[in-house]
């Protein structure tokens, strides 16, 4: 395989998106090719970053979640057991 056919498909092999005897020609290029293994190695990096970014936005909408719970917990009458439809609920409150 040529060193630009495995470089385009770096990103898919990153992602273990190839079937395995895709898979296993790359492994084997990137064996004895160093110009691949650094493309590898900078893909890797870059999905790295991208992963740790998703991580950050993950943890921030945790932390909404978080405290959407606990408000229900201290206001018991937001949460949905009290909740009930709309408009019985409006019909409590003119009651
Ligand atoms: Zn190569």
């Amino acid at each position: 395989m040529e060193c630009s056919q495995i470089q385009d498909s770096l990103s898919a092999f990153i992602d273990c998106e190839l079937a395995p005897d895709e898979a296993a020609l790359i492994e084997s290029h990137l064996e004895h090719c160093g110009v691949c293994r650094q493309q590898r190695e900078s893909f890797e990096a870059q999905h790295e970053r991208l992963r740790t970014l998703f991580v950050e936005r993950r943890r921030a909408a945790d932390l909404v979640a978080d405290r959407v719970n606990q408000a229900i917990r201290e206001r018991p009458e937001l949460g949905p057991s009290n909740a009930g439809c709309r408009c019985c609920f409006r019909q409590q409150q003119a009651s």
